[in-house]
C-alpha cells in the first residue's frame, strides 16, 4: 500500500505549525515551571520574615501582660487576703480586675494551687483549672519544669484556647516577705482586632489556634516560639497564580500568532515554490504531448527564475534539434512511431503522420488507426507483424503498400522491434516512403527484363519463364515448348531500306506474333486442352515463343503454323510494302533438352535446319541436327588455320564486251581447297567468314593477291584487264580500308582504272553515309565501283543516282527468267535504259543462252558475265584465253530473235542449253 500523498504546501504548512505549537507548549512549559517556583520561593521568604515577627509581637503580647497582671497585684492588702485565704475579698477584687484589666476571667489560687475566689465566665474559669490540674500531672510524671505558666515563680502569660477562641492567660505569683502565697491568673481574650493588628504589620495573615484558617489558602508557617497555642503566618499565592495565568495567556496568543504566522509562510512558501514546480511539472507533460513550441513564463530572479530560463533553454535546443530531425525525416520521407505495448497508444513524428495522412493534431494515435491505413490486402500480414513482434520480440521488415486519400497506392518500408521500458513494453519503429524508389526499381527491372523497341520480354526474362515454365510442368506432368522464329532475310531488309524500316518491321512482326500467338491458345483451349503462350526478342530478329501448359505435341503445330500465317501479308514499311518470311524451330521439354539453354540452342539448331529447308516454314529439333553444327564449327575451326596454310585461291572470271566479244574484264572469285574435302564453294564459307570476323584478314588477301595477278599478267605482255574484287560489307566498315586499298596499289603499282571493286546493296546499307564517304574516296582514287546482284535488293534506280558508282551489275536471277517471263525482260530492258539515263555501264551476269546474250545486246547493256562464255578459271588458263581471243562478229537483230526462240523450243523438248560448267 503506498501512503496518502501529501501535497509539498501542506506537508510545509504541517510541519510549520507544529514548530510553532511545539515552541509555544515548551515556553510554557518552561515558563510555568520557573515562574511557579520563584514565586513559592518569594511566598516563602516572605512568610519567612512574617513568621519571625509573628512571634517577636506575640512575645511582647504576652510580655506586656505578665508584666501588668504583676503591677497591680502587689498590693498588701490583697497579699494578705490570700495569706489568710479569706474568699470574700478575694472575691471582690477578682470581681473589680476582672472588671478593670477587661479580662474574661480572673483567678486567685492558694499556695496548692486551689482556686479560691474567680470572677468571669465560669466556664472558662474550670477550662484554665482542669489545664493547671492537667498540667501540674504532667509535671509529676516528667519532673520539675520551671516553664510552668502556672507553677512559674515569675509572672508570665500563656496561651489558651476555649470555645474556638485564643486567651492569653497570665499567672503572676504573690509573695509576703518573700513568701509564696497563692497567685493571680488572669484570662483575657486576644481579640480579633488585635490579631488583624498584627497581620498587618507582619505583612501576611496571623491565626492564633489549633485549627487553621480555613481562608488562610495554600500556604501557612507556624510561627516559632512555645505558647501553649500554635500560631500561624500564612500567605496566599492568589496573586502569583493570577500572574502566572496571565503569562501563560499571553504565551498562549504568542503561540496563536506564531501559528498563524507558520501557516501564512508555508502559503507564501508555496506560492513562491510550488506554484512555479506545478508550472514546470505542466510544461514537462505538454512537452510531452509533443507541444515543444512551449515556453515558461516565471520571470524571477531567483534560483526559480534559473531555472525557468534553463528549462527555457533546454526547450529550445529540444525544439531545434527536434526540427532538424523533422527536416531529415521529411527530407528522407521516413517517419518514426512507438506504440505502448499495453495501451496500444500510437505516437509518430509529423513526417510519419504526413506519410499516412493522419491529422497533425489528431492525438493521441492507436494501433488500430494504423492499421486501417494499410492496404486491405496486406493488413492481416502487417498485424501479424506488430503481433509477433509485441510478443514474441521479433523484430520485423516489410514493404506494404498503403491507400491514401485520394485513391492511389504508395509503396512503404516499414520496420520495427521491441524495446522494454520502465512500465512495459514498448514498439518502436520507422517508416519510409519508398514509393519513387520502387518506382525506379520497377522501371529499371522492366529495362533489365524487357525489350525497349517491341516492348516484349527479353531474352533474360524468357530463360527466368521458360524455367518456371520446366518446374511447372515438372509437378504438372505436363510439355513445355520452345519455338524460335527468326525473320528470313532480316539482315537485306535492314541494310536496304534502313534501321528504322527493319525496326518498324520488328515492332509490326512482335504485334502479329502475340495476336497470333494469342488466337492459337484461344483455338487450343476450345478442344479443352490447355496452352499459354508468351513472345520475347531474344535480340535481332529472333524471337521465341514459350508454350507452357502444353499437353500435346499437335497444338505446338497449330501455333507454328499460326504464327508463320502473320508473314502472309505484306508488311507496311515506310509506304512500302514487303513480303517477309520468317523460318521457326521448334523444341518440347522433356524430349529436346532438360534445362533452359539446351533447349534454347536446339531449338536454334532447328530453326537454322528450317531455313536450309525452304524458308517459310518450321521445323522440330531431331538430334541429327546437332552433327551438323559440329560440322559448322569444325568448318570454323578450320577457316581459321586455312588463311595461314595458304588454302585458299583466286579464279577469275571473265566479262565480255557484248559488241566486240572481247574480254573487258575480270572477276576474282575465291576458293578454298580443304585439304580433305576439297574445294569448298565461297556461299559455304563466306557467310562463316563474315561471322567470325576472319573476312576481314581474308579479303586483305584476295584483294592483294587479285593485284598482284592483274600487275602479273600486264608483266607478261597482256593488254591491261580491269579486276573486279567482291567487298563484303564488314570490310566497308573497316575505318582504315581506304587506307588499305591505297596502299595494296601504292605497293603493287597496279594502276587504280585496272581495279573495279564489287558492292552489294548491303554493304551500302549498313551506315550510308560512312559508306559513301569511303566509296567517293575510292573513286577519286581512280578505282572503278560496281553495285553487284542489283534487282535483289529493295534499291530503286532513282536511289542509284546519288550513288558514287559506274557500274551497274544485273543479278543472275533476272537474267534467267528473261526469255520465259516477258514481265521482267520488259523490266531488265528499262532497268538498263534507266543505267544508260544515269550513264552507268551496265553488266549482266549469270549469262547462259546464246538468247540471253542477245535480248540482252537487245536492249544495250554493256558487258556479259556468265558460263556462256566461261565459268571461274585459273589465272593461267586465263592467260591463255587472253592470247588466243579474236573479236566476234556483232550479230543482227533479227538473228537474236531467233535465237530467243529457237532456246524456249529447245527448253520445250528437254533439250539442255548453254555450255556445260567448268571451273
Ligand atoms: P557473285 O559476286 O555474284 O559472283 C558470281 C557468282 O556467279 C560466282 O559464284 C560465279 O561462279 C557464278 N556464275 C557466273 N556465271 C554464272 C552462270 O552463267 N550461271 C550460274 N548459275 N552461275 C554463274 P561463286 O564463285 O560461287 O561465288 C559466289 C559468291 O561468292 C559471289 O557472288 C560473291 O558474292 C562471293 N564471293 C566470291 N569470291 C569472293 C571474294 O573474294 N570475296 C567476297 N567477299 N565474296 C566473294
Ligand atoms: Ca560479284
Ligand atoms: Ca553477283
Amino acid at each position: 500500500m503506498t501512503p496518502p500523498r501529501l501535497p509539498l504546501a501542506s506537508r510545509l504548512a504541517a510541519v510549520l505549525c507544529a514548530i510553532a505549537a511545539f515552541a509555544t507548549a515548551l515556553a510554557l512549559l518552561l515558563q510555568d515551571r520557573s515562574l511557579s517556583e520563584d514565586l513559592r520561593a518569594a511566598a516563602q521568604a516572605r512568610l519567612e520574615r512574617a513568621s519571625s515577627a509573628a512571634s517577636h509581637l506575640l512575645q511582647s503580647h504576652l510580655e506586656t501582660l505578665a508584666e501588668r497582671y504583676r503591677a497591680i497585684s502587689g498590693t498588701p492588702e490583697l497579699v494578705a487576703n490570700l495569706e489568710v485565704n479569706h474568699a470574700p475579698t478575694l472575691a471582690y477584687y477578682a470581681e473589680r480586675l476582672a472588671e478593670r484589666q477587661g479580662a474574661a476571667v480572673v483567678l486567685f489560687l492558694d499556695r496548692e494551687g486551689r482556686s479560691i475566689a474567680a470572677a468571669g465566665d465560669p466556664g472558662l474559669r474550670d477550662a484554665v483549672l482542669e489545664r493547671r490540674q492537667r498540667l501540674a500531672e504532667q509535671g509529676e510524671r516528667v519532673g520539675p519544669k520551671p516553664a510552668h505558666p502556672l507553677s512559674e515563680t515569675d509572672a508570665h502569660s500563656s496561651l489558651l484556647e476555649q470555645g474556638g477562641r485564643p486567651y492569653a492567660v497570665t499567672a503572676v505569683p504573690l509573695r509576703l516577705r518573700g513568701r509564696p502565697v497563692g497567685r493571680l491568673v488572669a484570662l483575657e481574650e486576644i481579640s480579633q482586632g488585635l490579631v488583624s493588628g498584627w497581620s498587618e504589620l507582619c505583612g501576611a495573615r496571623v491565626s492564633v489556634g489549633s485549627r487553621a484558617d480555613p481562608d488562610v489558602g495554600d500556604f501557612a508557617q507556624p510561627v516559632r516560639g512555645g505558647h501553649g497555642l500554635p500560631v500561624w503566618v500564612s500567605a496566599s499565592l492568589q496573586a502569583e497564580r493570577d500572574a502566572l495565568a496571565n503569562a501563560r495567556r499571553n504565551l498562549m496568543a504568542a503561540g496563536l500568532a506564531a501559528l498563524a504566522l507558520a501557516f501564512a509562510a508555508s502559503l507564501l512558501v508555496s506560492k513562491g515554490l510550488v506554484r512555479p514546480i506545478r508550472a514546470i511539472q505542466h510544461a514537462a507533460e505538454r512537452i510531452g504531448h509533443g507541444e515543444l513550441a512551449f515556453r515558461l513564463d516565471l520571470d524571477r530572479g531567483d534560483e526559480v527564475g534559473d531555472v525557468a530560463g534553463a528549462f527555457n533553454l533546454m526547450l529550445e535546443r529540444l525544439a531545434a534539434t527536434q526540427g532538424r530531425l523533422g527536416n531529415a525525416q521529411r527530407l528522407a520521407r521516413m517517419g518514426n512511431w512507438s506504440i505502448d505495448g499495453r495501451t496500444c497508444e500510437l505516437e509518430g513524428s509529423a513526417e510519419f503522420r504526413r506519410i499516412f495522412e493522419f491529422e497533425h493534431d489528431e492525438a493521441p494515435l492507436s494501433a488500430d488507426q494504423l492499421l486501417a491505413r494499410i492496404h486491405p490486402e496486406e493488413r492481416e500480414r502487417f498485424g501479424q507483424a506488430l503481433e509477433d513482434c509485441l510478443l514474441d520480440g521479433k523484430p520485423f521488415r516489410i514493404d506494404h503498400r498503403v491507400l491514401a486519400m485520394d485513391g492511389s497506392e504508395r509503396i512503404l518500408h516499414s520496420q520495427g522491434e521491441r524495446v522494454e521500458e520502465g512500465d512495459g513494453p514498448l514498439l518502436e519503429g520507422t517508416v519510409q516512403d519508398i514509393t519513387e524508389r520502387k518506382l525506379v526499381e520497377e522501371q529499371i527491372r522492366y529495362l533489365a527484363y524487357h525489350d525497349s523497341l517491341t516492348g516484349l520480354g527479353n531474352r533474360r526474362l524468357f530463360k527466368e519463364r521458360l524455367h518456371v515454365a520446366i518446374e511447372q510442368a515438372r509437378r504438372q506432368g505436363s510439355l513445355v515448348g520452345v519455338m524460335f522464329l527468326d525473320v528470313d532475310d532480316f539482315k537485306v531488309i535492314n541494310d536496304t531500306l534502313g534501321h528504322s524500316a527493319g525496326d518498324v518491321l520488328l515492332q509490326e512482326v512482335a504485334d502479329r506474333l502475340v495476336t497470333a500467338a494469342h488466337a492459337a491458345d484461344e483455338t487450343v483451349r476450345e478442344t479443352g486442352r490447355s496452352l499459354s503462350s508468351t513472345v520475347s526478342r531474344l535480340g535481332g530478329d529472333e524471337f521465341t515463343v514459350l508454350l507452357a501448359d502444353l499437353e500435346s505435341r499437335e497444338d505446338v503445330e497449330t501455333s507454328a503454323r499460326r504464327l508463320l500465317d502473320v508473314f502472309g501479308r505484306p508488311f507496311d514499311l515506310k509506304s512500302q510494302e514487303v513480303a517477309v518470311s520468317g523460318s521457326i524451330g521448334i523444341t518440347i521439354w522433356p524430349h529436346d533438352g532438360e534445362d533452359v539453354e539446351v533447349l534454347l540452342r536446339n531449338s536454334d539448331t532447328a530453326m537454322y535446319h528450317a531455313k536450309r529447308r525452304g524458308r517459310n516454314s518450321y521445323h522440330y529439333y531431331a538430334e541429327s541436327m546437332q552433327e551438323a553444327v559440329s560440322r559448322r564449327l569444325v568448318l570454323e575451326n578450320k577457316l581459321r588455320r586455312a588463311i595461314e596454310a595458304d588454302e585458299f585461291l583466286l579464279l577469275y572470271q571473265p566479262k565480255v564486251d557484248i559488241e566486240t566479244g572481247l574480254i573487258s574484264g575480270v572477276e576474282a572469285l575465291l576458293r578454298w581447297r580443304d585439304p580433305q574435302a576439297g574445294v569448298v564453294m565461297p556461299d559455304e564459307f563466306i557467310p562463316l567468314a563474315e561471322e567470325t570476323g576472319l573476312i576481314v584478314p581474308l579479303g586483305q588477301w584476295v584483294l592483294r593477291a587479285a593485284a598482284r595477278q592483274a600487275l602479273a599478267w600486264r608483266e607478261a605482255g597482256l593488254p591491261p584487264l580491269r579486276v573486279a574484287v567482291n567487298l563484303s560489307p564488314y570490310q566497308i566498315e573497316d575505318p582504315g580500308f581506304g587506307g588499305f586499298v591505297a596502299g595494296v596499289l601504292q605497293e603493287t603499282g597496279l594502276p587504280p582504272e585496272q581495279l573495279e571493286l564489287e558492292i552489294t546493296e548491303s554493304t551500302l546499307m549498313k551506315d550510308e553515309e560512312a559508306a559513301i564517304e569511303l566509296l567517293r574516296e575510292l573513286q577519286s582514287m581512280g578505282i572503278g565501283l560496281s553495285l553487284d546482284d542489283f534487282g535483289t535488293g529493295y534499291s530503286s534506280l532513282s536511289y542509284l543516282r546519288s550513288l558514287p558508282i559506274d557500274t551497274l551489275k544485273i543479278d543472275r536471277s533476272f537474267v534467267r527468267r528473261v526469255d520465259s517471263d516477258p514481265a521482267d525482260a520488259a523490266l531488265a530492258a528499262s532497268m538498263v535504259s534507266m543505267a544508260k539515263v544515269l550513264r552507268l555501264r551496265v553488266v549482266v551476269e549469270g549469262v547462259e543462252t546464246e538468247e540471253q546474250r542477245e535480248f540482252l545486246r537487245e536492249i544495250g547493256c554493256d558487258e556479259i558475265q556468265g558460263f556462256l562464255f566461261s565459268s571461274a578459271i585459273t589465272a593461267e588458263e586465263l592467260s591463255a584465253m587472253l592470247r588466243n581471243q579474236k573479236p566476234k562478229r556483232r550479230p543482227g537483230r533479227r538473228r537474236a530473235r531467233r535465237t530467243r526462240a529457237a532456246v524456249r523450243e529447245k527448253k520445250a523438248t528437254g533439250q539442255a542449253t548453254g555450255q556445260p560448267r567448268s571451273r
